[in-house]
């Protein structure tokens, strides 16, 4: 199945035959909340006949996403409480976020920022809000990384981005940019020469983190596109989200994590599924997580690694959450078949 522009609306998704017609009258109260984009390349690993299809639960609106909990929250992560001008989140003293567009090239079903993304919320920074952003990071040399995210960096034109590579070029104390995005996943043609060039950001270590949460998304032509991205002097991380009927699953998350390592993707965070509405048919539980990290800690190299995080809601940060292979106290450690061994109560100690 082929389409050739990306899909915005459960009318063109229908007509793509990606979703039933008598689910559009539901489908447009969903659209209607949160934004839908279904690129080309992703709209052809979906299998219309596959009603658990993991690609599919990722980036096709469905009905109990009008289902929001009484946990749930609009800025799930506490963005807001730690935004001191538009466009930045300083919540850690020596990084920030700079959220220089608002716009993705998909939208997921699960989105942390659902409330935030999207062509009914915020866009790009204005000049002047981009000019001020970049003067908050001037200002103070406790910034030692500059974090673009959005939105999706990478939907920016080549010239922008340069624009905006050269300016954090030009500050001093900044020696790190990191830019997180799907687009090598999701729109891999995407990933021009053009637009890899202008990634690079002269006197500065570039990361690009790649979002992507199931093994069938890591194409030949998007390990190409990654392989030009490291090709250029430009390492690369993983970030994934756990997903419930995606990849909690030990052999789903583990040939994913392979992936990405034979891709030259080291793997970084595995998010646990934040509390944004209308998502907990996506969600598991913390415990369902623990279980499969404890499942990949056994059976797969320590390079397919990731580390299990949680963004403690209202903005209070990330944290790893396991498992914990020591019992404390009783002067033991966990195999990862949960097989106790004792180790020395004296090396658990703090040392005078
Ligand atoms: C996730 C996040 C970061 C980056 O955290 P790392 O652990 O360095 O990847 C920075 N700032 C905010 C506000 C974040 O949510
Ligand atoms: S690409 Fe990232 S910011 Fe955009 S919708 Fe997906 S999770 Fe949200």
């Amino acid at each position: 199945m082929t389409a050739a522009a990306t899909l915005r609306t459960p009318d063109a998704l229908a007509r793509a035959g990606l979703v039933a017609p008598e689910r559009l009258p539901a489908l447009e109260r969903v659209a209607a909340r949160y934004a839908v984009a279904v690129t080309p390349a992703v709209a052809e690993l979906i299998d219309p006949a596959d009603p658990a299809d993991p690609v599919a639960r990722q980036f096709l609106p469905q009905e109990a996403e009008l289902d929001a909990q009484p946990s749930e929250r609009p800025d799930p992560i506490g963005d807001d409480a730690h935004s001191p001008v538009t466009g930045i989140v300083h919540r850690y003293p020596d990084r920030v976020l700079l959220k220089i567009t608002h716009t993705c090239a998909v939208y997921c079903r699960f989105c942390f920022r659902r409330e935030m993304v999207g062509p009914g919320g915020l866009k790009t920074l204005t000049p002047a809000e981009l000019d001020a952003a970049l003067a908050y990071v001037a200002g103070r040399p406790e910034i030692w990384e500059v974090i673009l995210t959005g939105g999706d960096p990478l939907v920016l034109s080549p010239r922008r981005l340069r624009e905006a590579m050269e300016r954090l070029a030009a500050i001093d104390h900044v020696k790190v940019v990191r830019l997180h995005t799907r687009v090598p996943a999701v729109d891999p043609e995407a990933v021009s020469d053009e637009l890899v060039a202008a990634l690079k950001c002269p006197g500065k270590a570039v990361y690009v983190a790649l979002h992507a949460n199931h093994p069938r998304e890591m194409t030949p032509k998007v390990r190409e596109a990654c392989a030009r991205i490291v090709d250029a002097g430009l390492p690369m991380l993983s970030q994934t989200v756990l997903l419930r009927g995606v990849n909690d699953d030990p052999e789903v998350l583990g040939a994913l994590m392979r992936a990405f390592v034979e891709t030259r993707i080291k793997p970084y965070y595995l998010h646990q599924g934040d509390l944004a509405p209308g998502t907990g048919h996506l969600r598991t539980s913390v415990a369902e997580g623990q279980a499969v990290m404890r499942a990949l800690r056994g059976r797969y190299s320590g390079l397919c690694q990731p580390t299990y995080v949680l963004d403690i809601p209202d903005g209070h940060g990330k944290v790893p959450i396991g498992p914990a292979y020591l019992d404390e106290g009783v002067a033991q450690v966990r195999d990862p078949n949960g097989a106790a061994h004792a180790y020395p109560p004296e090396g658990f100690i703090l040392k005078e």
